[in-house]
């Protein structure tokens, strides 16, 4: 057996292999390299497919995050929640524009922001006064989307706009509605290792808002105005590129297709495997998830990294999504940000493993893994 793959980006281009390669030697045949005919179709499917107006796309998923914010005007003085147990660009995005993150706790088994934790921060931030909180970000991390019931309903009451950052979150759904539609504007990245990802970088932002939509198609193409040589704004260049629209076609077909019920399938099985013998992730009622990773938790490190190490032993590889809280990092003890008591996101990094997940895995692969955890659990 071919060593497994933590994710397989190989074998779902074999998979694909004759789609893609169409798509990419037409988009060279084409020569329309930015903005041809494949990105406005790949804005109209994943439009469609969301469930949303407008998807405009951009350079990456990072970009995608402070189009938004410069779209809401948000700087210094300004508060954003962000979750401490993220991806670091959730937060980057904030204070690259000299806004403050505030860091929000998330819960333990879904690793999702905590919507008490986040009524706690903006509470503490309000009676402050010193910043003005402007936004939410929850994160729909290893692609179930947070819980935007309870976040929704304290938004509306404090007034805040959500801005879903849903990088890792395609596919995702609550109640059928689908992921990239919860936040007043919603962003994704098509960086290759997620859900739906290009052969380099590419991100989207998604929204119901005319205005906004409007603003974000100028904000990426260097604040244009009437045309390209009209600049009204300051703005930047994010784009994504045609080839990798083109790239992109025929794999959100696969995902709707086949590869969301594939990643689903998988994660059940490892769950079914599992339960009792690690703490497997949770799934909410209603909640469907893309399963962007599939991660369990140990009950110490000594017990996470010897499984890791042992799992390494018997080429099955891992990963160890995120090893730092954002609030501890080196950049936040310089640059400002606020951290209240963030108890969750201080030990998840220690106690939590990824384990291979991605459509192409086999039944065999998903069991050598499972018998592999429970060797080691097991003290065997
Ligand atoms: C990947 C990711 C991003 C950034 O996306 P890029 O396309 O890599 O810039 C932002 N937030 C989260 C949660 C991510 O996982």
């Amino acid at each position: 057996m071919k060593t497994m793959q933590f994710n397989d980006l190989h074998r779902q281009y074999l998979a694909l292999k004759e789609e893609i390669d169409a798509a990419m030697a037409g988009a060279v045949d084409q020569a329309h390299f930015i903005s041809g005919p494949q990105v406005a179709r790949l804005e109209e499917e994943l439009a469609a497919y969301v469930g949303v107006r407008h998807c405009v796309t951009c350079g990456n998923g990072t970009d995608a995050l402070l189009l938004a914010l410069l779209a809401w005007g948000v700087g210094p003085g300004d508060a954003v929640f962000v979750p401490s147990f993220t991806f670091f660009a959730t937060a980057e995005a904030v204070s690259r524009l000299g806004a403050t993150p505030v860091f929000v706790d998330v819960e333990e088994d879904t690793f999702n922001m905590s919507p008490a934790s986040l009524e706690e921060a903006i509470r503490r931030v309000r009676q402050e006064g010193e910043l003005t909180p402007r936004a939410v970000i929850p994160v729909d991390l290893f692609g179930q989307p947070a819980d935007y019931f309870n976040i929704g309903r304290i938004c509306q009451k404090n007034e805040l706009p959500i801005l879903e950052d849903g990088a890792q979150g395609m596919g995702g759904e609550i109640l059928g509605k689908k992921a990239c539609s919860f936040g007043t504007v919603s962003v994704t990245s098509f960086f290759p290792a997620k859900p739906l990802g290009c052969y380099g970088d590419g991100g989207a932002l998604f929204t119901n808002d005319d205005d906004a939509a409007g603003l974000l198609r100028s904000l990426c193409v260097h604040g244009k105005g009437e045309y390209k040589y009209d600049n009204v704004r300051l703005g930047t260049n994010s784009r994504l590129d045609t080839l990798q629209a083109a790239i992109l076609l025929p794999k959100l077909k696969a995902l709707k297709e086949s590869e969301l019920m594939l990643r689903n399938r998988w994660a059940n099985r490892y769950t079914q495997q599992l339960k009792g013998i690690v703490k497997t992730p949770a799934v909410p009622q209603c909640f469907y998830s893309s399963w962007a990773q599939y991660t369990i938790r140990l009950e110490s490190k000594e017990q996470r990294d010897g499984l890791q190490a042992a799992l390494k032993q018997e080429g099955i590889p891992s990963m160890v999504y995120y090893p730092k809280a954002l609030h501890l990092q080196t950049v936040y003890q310089s640059v400002p940000c606020k951290a209240y008591d963030l108890p969750v996101s201080q030990r998840l990094p220690d106690i939590v493993l990824s384990l291979p997940m991605h459509p192409y895995l086999t039944e065999e692969e998903v069991d050598t893994v499972c018998a592999a955890v429970a060797r080691y659990c097991h003290g065997e």
